[in-house]
C-alpha cells in the first residue's frame, strides 16, 4: 500500500486505484492522464509485461467510461533493448487504445531517444490520423526543427520546459533561456498546429500566455499538470473553461517518481513532512 505521505502525487499500486482517482478528477472536470509508472528495461519481459499491463488498462478505461487517457515512456515498453521493440509495443498498443476510443500520449525521454521516439510517433499517428500524441522538450535547440516536422502530422504535441539534464552544446541550461524558448514554441504551436496544443507546465506565466494565444489564433489547447503539483490551479481552470488534464502515475514502482517530486521543491517536500507529522 502507498503511504498516505505519497498519495499526494501516486494514484495506488492498481490500475482500479488510477482509474478511481480518474473518476474522482472527471466529477470536477478535470480529465486523466494515466501513466502506469516504470523506466530503462534493459530486458524485454518487464517491457513487454508494462505494454500488455497498458492494453489491458486501456479496456479498463473504456469498460468504466472514465475520461482519460495513457502516457507511456519509451523506456518502459523496450527503447534500452531495441528501437524495433520499442515501436512493435508502442504500435500494439496504440492499436488497442485506438480500438477502445483511448488516446495514447508518448512521454519523451532524454536526447538519445529524441529520434526513435518522434519516428514511432510519426509512423503511427500517421497511420492512425491523430489519436496519438507526443511531448516535446522546449530546452532541446533541436526543437525548432522538430517543431516543423510534426506541425505537418495529424496527433497532438504536448510541449514541456524538459525534465532531463542536458549538455549545453545541446540544449538550452539557463532557466530564462528555457522561458523564452517556450513562449516561442508555444506562440509557433498556436499559429502553425491544427491538432491542438498541450500545454505541460504549471508555471502560471505559460498558461496565461497560452490563453492569450487561443483568443489570438483560435486553436484548440489543453493544459496539463500532474498529480498533486498546483491541484487548486487544476481545478480552478477547468472551472473556468479550460480543458485540463491531470498526469495520474500509478503503480508497484511509486517510490524514486515520489521521491523526485517531493526532493525537486521546497513546498512538496515540507507538504510531505507535515503528512508524516499528521499536521
Ligand atoms: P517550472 O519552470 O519548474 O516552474 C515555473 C513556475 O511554475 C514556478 O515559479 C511556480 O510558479 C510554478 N510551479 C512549478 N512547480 C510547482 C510546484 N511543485 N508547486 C507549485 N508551483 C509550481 N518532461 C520531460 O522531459 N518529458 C516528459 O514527457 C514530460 N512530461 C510531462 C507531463 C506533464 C503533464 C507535466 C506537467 C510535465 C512533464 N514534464 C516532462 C516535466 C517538465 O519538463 C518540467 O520539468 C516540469 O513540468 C517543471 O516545469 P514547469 O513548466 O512546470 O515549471
Amino acid at each position: 500500500m502507498i503511504p498516505p505521505i505519497a498519495s499526494n502525487f501516486v494514484a495506488g499500486e492498481t490500475p482500479a486505484e488510477a482509474v478511481e482517482h480518474a473518476e474522482s478528477l472527471n466529477a470536477r472536470g478535470v480529465a486523466a492522464i494515466l501513466n502506469l509508472l516504470g523506466e530503462h528495461y534493459e530486458q524485454r519481459p518487464p517491457a513487454d509485461e508494462d505494454a500488455a499491463a497498458y492494453e489491458a488498462l486501456v479496456r479498463d478505461i473504456a469498460k468504466s467510461g472514465v475520461d482519460a487517457c495513457i502516457s507511456v515512456k519509451p523506456s518502459q515498453i523496450g527503447l534500452d533493448v531495441g528501437e524495433d521493440v520499442f515501436a512493435e509495443n508502442l504500435a500494439d498498443i496504440v492499436e488497442v487504445a485506438d480500438d477502445h476510443g483511448v488516446f495514447t500520449w508518448v512521454d519523451m525521454e532524454d536526447h538519445e531517444t529524441t529520434d526513435a521516439t518522434l519516428d514511432a510517433y510519426e509512423d503511427l499517428t500517421t497511420e492512425y490520423g491523430g489519436g496519438v500524441g507526443v511531448c516535446i522538450q522546449a530546452n532541446l535547440k533541436r526543437t525548432e526543427e522538430d517543431l516543423e516536422r510534426l506541425a505537418a502530422l495529424p496527433g497532438k504535441v504536448r510541449l514541456v520546459k524538459g525534465a532531463y539534464d542536458e549538455p549545453s552544446s545541446i540544449a538550452y541550461t539557463r532557466k530564462e533561456r528555457v522561458n523564452e524558448a517556450y513562449r516561442d514554441y508555444l506562440e509557433f504551436m498556436f499559429r502553425e498546429f491544427e491538432g491542438g496544443v498541450a500545454v505541460g507546465s504549471h508555471d502560471p506565466e505559460m498558461i496565461a500566455y497560452a490563453r492569450d494565444l487561443h483568443d489570438e489564433y483560435g486553436t484548440d489547447y489543453e493544459v496539463q499538470m500532474l498529480m498533486g503539483v498546483r491541484d487548486d490551479a487544476q481545478f480552478d481552470l477547468a472551472a473556468d473553461d479550460v480543458d485540463v488534464y491531470q498526469y495520474v502515475p500509478y503503480g508497484g514502482r511509486w517510490f524514486s517518481y515520489f521521491y523526485r517530486r517531493a526532493m525537486e521543491r521546497k513546498e512538496n517536500l515540507l507538504f510531505a513532512l507535515r503528512a508524516v507529522l499528521g499536521r
